[in-house]
């Protein structure tokens, strides 16, 4: 069956029934926990290894493979991120305390993100191997801080608006073209880098990112002509860095299947920065590419409780007991989705249904227009490649309580996260106290 090639690599059919990891879904969502999240161990290291392995086939520098936290960070992830010796890009000081909380040292935590703070800086400079700087009022706090800790610093990248766009399914998921609100332009990064060399600022690396989600690699290239010619203007010798980003594809519909390969993706990044280096006479960077989605999201899955079941006119609506709150992708940029039934996996019966959830928003919608088995009140569905961007953008909308995340691994189930409480939702409010 075609869609279950959106489902971790684990999973398999037995009796019907959906397993991953050897474990019956439907028993582990059997005590009253879904909406659920499961995580697929294997799916996450196989991902990891085809990166390092593309990156050791194509590429003769120092490569490193780093992930995007901001897709799912908890303990448990930065934990694992570590058997890999994977760098853990986080934004801001929330992220960068759940990575270094989850044991990720500090050379390995690198910090992004657009206008951080003074606080963000400071975390930062605290618990991080790598800075990458947006734009020149962050540099100039950096100037200030630098003169107090210089003598542990982290090395400062500049992040470069490419000015050129890739084609991902909504514009909110593009970040190069040129009037993004991301990062300098090239005179703005000449500026910056000026800045740095009078400040003595440990300038080590540039780092551009075009969009997420996308599936062609060609848009890149030029995206890395660009960067070799600063690269070689602002005059990097020796130990530099190059952070080509990012945000590789994955299929979240049959129709999108085969999964956009990692191996092609990194292949042209290799080639087309050593062709670069060689015309400029640059030395090879030391090479990272930064996926988030590309780990994480196919081992993610969503496992949901069917209540109600609608028909109006042309359209039966399945409702289920999560929704945008803890996945907002359909809502926020369209995204399409697919589900399998979790104990009927391929029933006689089928028909063609939209999914949505108890949320007071006609967009409360997971899903639209597709053919599953026929499904009734008790029944529980399952809806793959829910690893990357779901949790992470989860919502308390309507009093929701983020769902618990279940880590499965050569038939053992772990709970990594649990369900949030009632209480959760209560503990910082404060009702009517005085502010003073
Ligand atoms: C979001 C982001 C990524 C990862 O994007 P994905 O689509 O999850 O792979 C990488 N680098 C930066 C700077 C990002 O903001």
């Amino acid at each position: 069956m075609k869609r279950l090639e959106l489902f971790p690599i684990s999973t398999r059919i037995v009796n019907n029934r959906l397993t991953i990891a050897g474990l019956d879904l439907a028993s582990l969502a059997d005590r009253d926990l879904t909406p659920l999240y499961v995580y697929d161990r294997e799916t996450l290291d196989s991902a990891v290894v085809e990166y390092k392995s593309a990156l050791a086939s194509y590429y003769p520098g120092p490569a490193t493979v780093t992930y995007a936290g901001k897709a799912f960070l908890c303990l448990a992830l930065a934990q694992w991120t570590q058997l890999h010796n994977l760098i853990v890009d986080c934004t801001g000081e929330g992220e960068i305390a759940i990575a270094s909380t989850g044991g990720v040292p500090r050379e390995n935590v690198l910090v992004h993100g657009v206008n951080k703070s003074i606080i963000d800086l400071n975390s930062a400079i605290h618990h991080a191997g790598t800075i990458v700087v947006d734009n020149m009022v962050e540099l100039s706090h950096l100037a200030g801080l630098f003169s107090i800790h210089s003598t542990r610093f982290p090395d400062i990248w500049l992040r470069l608006l490419p000015g050129v766009s890739v084609t991902t399914h909504h514009s909110h998921t593009q970040t190069g073209q040129h009037n993004s609100k991301f990062g300098m332009t090239r005179d703005e990064l000449l500026t910056a880098a000026k800045f740095c060399k009078h400040h003595k600022l440990p300038l080590k690396g540039i780092h551009f990112h075009q969009g997420s989600n996308f599936r062609d690699p060609e848009p890149l290239l030029p995206a890395i002509e660009l960067a070799l010619d600063l690269a070689k203007e602002i005059g990097f010798s020796g130990n530099w860095h190059l952070s080509p980003g990012g945000g590789w594809g994955v299929a979240y519909h049959e129709d999108e299947l085969p999964h956009p390969s990692i191996e092609n993706y990194v292949r042209g990044i290799a080639e087309s920065v050593i062709e670069g280096c060689q015309k400029r006479e640059l030395v090879l960077p030391h090479l990272h590419l930064e996926p988030g989605r590309s780990l994480v999201a196919r081992a993610g899955v969503a496992i949901y409780r069917v209540g109600a079941v609608k028909r109006r006119g042309n359209k039966v609506w399945v409702l289920i007991d999560g929704g945008m709150a803890d996945n907002p992708r359909h809502a926020m940029y369209g995204a399409r989705y697919a589900c399998l039934a979790v104990t009927d996996v391929s029933g006689e019966r089928s028909e063609t249904i939209s999914v949505a959830g108890p949320y007071c928003e006609s967009g409360d919608v997971i899903l639209e227009g597709l053919e599953t088995s026929r499904l009734k009140e008790g029944d529980l569905i399952a809806v793959p490649v829910s690893g990357a961007y779901h949790l992470s953008m989860a919502s308390n909308y309507n009093g929701a309580r983020k769902p618990a995340v279940l880590w499965l691994e050569n038939g053992k189930a772990k709970m990594i996260q649990r369900r949030e409480t009632v209480t959760d939702l209560l503990t910082r409010d404060l009702g009517l106290l005085p502010f003073d």
